[in-house]
C-alpha cells in the first residue's frame, strides 16, 4: 500500500512538474518575443556558433576565470544531465524498492561515474554555499559580489541541490544494506560507507526516493512559477544566451559600440530613420531585442560584475547586476499586458497597471524610474562586468542604448556634457578649441614632422593619428612629441594631418549621441580616404577602438595600429634601442579601451620590461582584471560627485606598489591618474618625486641616445 501511494503521488508531482515548468518556458519565450527583433548575424553562422557554445558551456571557459568556483560549477552542471538516471531509477524505487534500471544497472562505469560526480557535486555545492555566508553581505556589506542578489532564491537552489545529492547517497547506501547494489567498494566507496551505518528497510529506502522526487519537481514547479529566478533558470537559458552573443568569434561584447539598430534589426541608416518606427535607442524595456531580454533572463545573480565594476567599487549607485535585475523584473512585470495588447493608452485599466505600463525605463524615484539617472550615468564603458559575466550578458550595449534614448530623444543627460557636445560639433575636438592649434606641438620638437597637405607623402607608411588630446592636452602632448621622436629615430616614415583631423567621437557616441559620432566619423572617413591613408598609428585606445573597430561599419577600413604595439615592434627589430638606464620603480595601469576592449596587454609590459634599471611591480588588478581610470564612455568629461573619486582609487592601487613612476598608453589615463596623483601629492601622501607617463615617454628616455644618427636610411617597418 505504501507503494502505491508514494508512486501515485511522485507521479502526480512529476506530470504537474513537467505541465508547469513546460509551461514556464512558453510564457519566457513569449515574453522574450515582445522585445525587438535581433540583427541576421546573430542567426548566422551556426557551426562556429554552436561550436563557441559547446565550448564555452562544456569547458566553462569563463566560470574557470574564477579558479575553484568553476571547477565546483563544472561538476554541478554535469550533475543535473547526469544524475537524471537516478532521477529515473527512483521512480521505479517508489514502487519497488528493488528496483534498477535495464541494462545499465550492473555496469560498474555507471556506478563509478555516478558515485563521482555525486561527491564531486556535493562538495561543490557546499564550498559554494559556505562561500556564500563566508563571503556575504552579513560579512563584507556593500564589498559583497552577493550585495543586491536575492537571497532566498540562492538558499532554495542550494537546498535543493543539497538534498538531492544526500538523497542518491542514502539510497545507494540502503541498497549496499539491503545486499542490493552490484558495484564493488572501490568504484563507489561512499556508498559502501553509508551502507555500514543505514539500516536495510525497504520501506526507508522507496520513502527517501519519494523524497528526492518530490523535491525534485518542486523544483520544475518553482522554477515555472517564477520566471525571474535566473540563479536556476540560468542552466537552460545561459547556452541558448551564449550561442545568440554579439561575437561569432566567441569573444565579449567589448571593442566597438553596438550599432544602432532599424525596426528590423539592420545597421540604422539616419537619413532614412523614422523615428516614430525606427528605435533611437532604448525608452522603455519592450524596446530591447529578445536577446537583450534573453539577458536579463539569464543573470545569475553571481555578482562577478558588481565586484569588478570601478562605479559600484566607489560607492556609486551603478551596480551592472543590479540594473540587470531590474530590468529582468520590470520585463517580467510588463510584458503579460503588452502580450494581452494592453498598454498606457488602453481605457478602463487599473491605476497600478496604468502605473506599471507607463513607468519610466530612466528616471528619479519620484518619476518610478526602473533605472535611476545616476545608475546610468556613472558606467564609464570600462567592460570589466562584460568580460566577468560568466553567461554572456552585454551590459555595455544595454546602457549605450539607454543612453542613446536619454540623449537624442529626450535630451536628459548631465548638463557637463553639453558644452563637449557643443565643442564637438562647432570645433571638431572636446575642448572646442581652434583646428589650428593641433599642429602647435609640432614647432616644440627639433626634427622634422611631415603634415599631409592633399595625400600622404610618397612612401609614407603610418598615417600618424594624433588625437585630441594629443594634440591639444598638455600631458598629453608629450607622448605625441614621444612617439613622434621615436619614429622618427626608428625611420618609419610617418605623416600627421594636423588641422584636417577632427575628433573620433568616441566622446559623443559613448555618451548617447550618435548623431554628432556619426558626424564626426563620416568627415574623418572622408578625410582619411582622401589622403589615401592605409596604416594608421594612434596614441589613444579610444581612437585606436573608433577608427579600428566602429569606422569599418560606416566605409572607413584601416589598419590600425596601437603605438604601443608598434614601439615593441620597432624594439624587437633593434630599430629603437632601450640602452640608456632608467633605474626605477614603475607600474603599469592597463587602460579599459586598450586592454579589455580591444586585449592589447603585452606589448606596453614589454616595453617597460626592456628599457634597463627598470623594476616593474604589477597591481593587484591588472590586465582583463584592470580597474578603470574612470574617464571611459564619456566621463572624462562629467563631474564626479557621488562617492570616491575613481582615480583616486586606482592612485592608492597604483601607489600601494611604491612606484617612481605610473606608466600608461592612454591620454584619458593619463590625465585622470596625475590629476589624482597630484591630489596625493599635495595631501603629501606621495611622493613628490612620483612621475606619471605613458610608456613612450619612458622609452624615449631610454633609447634617445645614440640612435639618432641618419634615421631616413633606416627601411621602414
Ligand atoms: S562598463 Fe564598467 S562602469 Fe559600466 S557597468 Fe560595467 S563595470 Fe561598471
Ligand atoms: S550580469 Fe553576469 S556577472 Fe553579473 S551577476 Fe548576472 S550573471 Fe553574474
Amino acid at each position: 500500500m505504501l507503494y502505491l501511494i508514494l508512486g501515485i503521488i511522485t507521479t502526480a508531482f512529476a506530470v504537474v512538474g513537467v505541465a508547469v515548468w513546460a509551461y514556464g518556458i512558453r510564457r519566457m519565450v513569449r515574453t522574450l518575443g515582445v522585445g525587438r527583433p535581433v540583427e541576421a548575424a546573430r542567426k548566422a553562422d551556426f557551426g562556429r556558433r554552436i561550436t563557441n557554445t559547446l565550448i564555452e558551456t562544456l569547458g566553462h571557459t569563463r566560470m574557470l576565470k574564477w579558479r575553484w568556483i568553476g571547477i565546483a560549477h563544472w561538476f554541478i552542471m554535469v550533475s543535473f544531465p547526469a544524475l537524471v538516471f537516478t532521477v529515473a531509477e527512483a521512480h521505479g524505487e517508489v514502487w519497488n524498492p528493488h528496483f534498477h534500471l535495464p541494462i545499465i544497472h550492473d555496469w560498474t562505469i555507471y556506478g563509478l561515474f555516478i558515485e563521482v560526480i555525486a561527491a564531486a557535486s556535493l562538495a561543490g555545492i557546499l564550498g559554494l554555499t559556505l562561500y556564500r555566508q563566508l563571503r556575504g553581505p552579513r560579512a563584507l556589506g556593500r564589498r559583497s559580489k552577493f550585495a543586491n542578489s536575492r537571497h532566498w532564491t540562492a538558499y532554495y537552489v542550494e537546498a535543493y541541490i543539497i538534498a538531492l545529492l544526500v538523497s542518491i547517497f542514502v539510497i545507494r547506501g540502503i541498497k549496499v544494506a539491503m545486499d542490493d547494489f552490484p558495484f564493488p567498494v572501490w568504484a563507489t566507496p561512499v556508498s559502501h560507507a553509508l551502507g555500514a551505518v543505514l539500516p536495510a528497510s525497504e520501506p526507508a529506502l522507496a520513502l527517501v526516493a519519494a523524497f528526492k522526487l518530490i523535491i525534485s519537481w518542486l523544483f520544475f514547479i518553482a522554477i515555472g512559477v517564477y520566471l525571474t529566478m535566473g540563479v536556476a533558470w540560468h542552466r537552460f537559458t545561459a547556452p541558448v544566451n551564449i550561442y545568440f552573443k554579439r561575437n561569432v568569434d566567441g569573444s565579449v561584447a567589448l571593442g566597438p559600440a553596438k550599432q544602432m539598430l532599424n525596426r528590423d534589426g539592420e545597421p540604422l541608416d539616419f537619413e532614412e530613420a523614422d523615428p516614430d518606427e525606427d528605435p533611437f535607442g532604448v525608452g522603455r524595456v519592450e524596446e530591447f531585442t529578445w536577446k537583450g531580454l534573453l539577458d536579463f533572463s539569464t543573470c545569475t545573480e553571481c555578482g562577478r560584475c558588481q565586484s569588478q565594476c570601478p562605479a559600484w567599487n566607489t560607492g556609486k549607485p551603478l551596480s551592472p547586476k543590479k540594473l540587470v535585475m531590474d530590468l529582468r523584473d520590470h520585463a517580467y512585470a510588463k510584458a503579460p499586458y503588452l502580450m494581452q495588447g494592453i498598454n498606457e493608452e488602453t481605457p478602463d485599466i487599473h491605476d497600478d497597471v496604468l502605473a506599471l505600463l507607463s513607468r519610466p525605463l530612466v528616471g528619479t524615484e519620484e518619476e518610478n524610474g526602473v533605472i535611476h539617472p545616476d545608475v546610468l550615468w556613472s558606467c564609464t564603458n570600462c567592460g570589466a562586468c562584460v568580460e566577468q559575466c560568466p553567461v554572456d550578458i552585454e551590459h555595455v550595449d544595454h546602457i549605450l542604448d539607454m543612453r542613446r534614448y536619454q540623449v537624442m530623444i529626450e535630451s536628459s543627460f548631465p548638463s557637463e556634457a553639453n558644452t563637449l557636445l557643443k565643442n564637438l560639433e562647432n570645433k571638431g575636438n572636446p575642448w572646442g578649441m581652434s583646428e589650428s592649434k593641433r599642429t602647435d606641438w609640432i614647432s616644440e620638437v627639433d626634427f622634422e614632422v611631415p603634415v599631409v597637405e592633399d595625400r600622404l607623402p610618397e612612401g609614407t607608411e603610418y598615417l600618424f593619428w594624433v588625437g585630441c588630446a594629443g594634440a591639444l592636452e598638455d600631458r598629453a602632448k608629450k607622448t605625441t612629441k614621444a612617439v613622434a621622436e621615436l619614429l622618427h629615430i626608428a625611420g618609419v616614415k610617418y605623416a600627421v594631418l594636423g588641422s584636417m583631423e577632427a575628433c573620433t567621437g568616441d566622446s559623443a557616441r559613448r555618451l548617447g549621441m550618435e548623431f554628432v559620432f556619426q558626424m564626426l566619423a563620416q568627415q574623418n572617413i572622408e578625410t582619411l580616404n582622401e589622403v589615401g591613408a592605409t596604416k594608421i598609428v594612434v596614441t589613444c585606445p579610444h581612437c585606436f577602438n573608433t577608427i579600428g573597430n566602429e569606422y569599418p561599419d560606416l566605409g572607413g577600413d584601416y589598419e590600425v595600429v596601437h603605438h604601443t604595439k608598434l614601439l615593441a615592434q620597432l624594439v624587437k627589430e633593434g630599430r629603437l634601442a632601450p640602452i640608456e638606464r632608467v633605474d626605477k620603480n614603475v607600474t603599469y595601469h592597463d587602460p579599459c579601451f586598450l586592454g579589455r576592449h580591444n586585449k592589447v596587454y603585452e606589448p606596453p609590459r614589454e616595453l617597460i620590461t626592456g628599457v634597463p634599471g627598470v623594476n616593474k611591480t604589477e597591481m593587484p588588478r591588472n590586465r582583463e582584471r584592470s580597474f578603470c581610470c574612470g574617464a571611459g564612455g564619456a566621463r572624462m568629461w562629467m563631474e564626479e560627485r557621488i562617492g570616491k573619486r575613481i582615480n583616486t582609487e586606482r592612485v592608492e592601487e597604483a601607489l600601494s606598489t611604491k612606484p617612481d613612476l605610473i606608466a600608461t598608453g592612454c591620454p584619458f589615463c593619463q590625465v585622470m591618474v596625475s590629476d589624482a596623483v597630484n591630489e596625493k601629492k599635495s595631501k603629501q601622501e606621495a611622493d613628490e618625486s612620483v612621475e606619471v607617463m605613458d610608456v613612450a615617454q619612458l622609452l624615449l628616455r631610454s633609447a634617445k641616445q645614440d640612435n639618432q644618427q641618419e634615421p631616413q636610411a633606416r627601411e621602414t617597418v
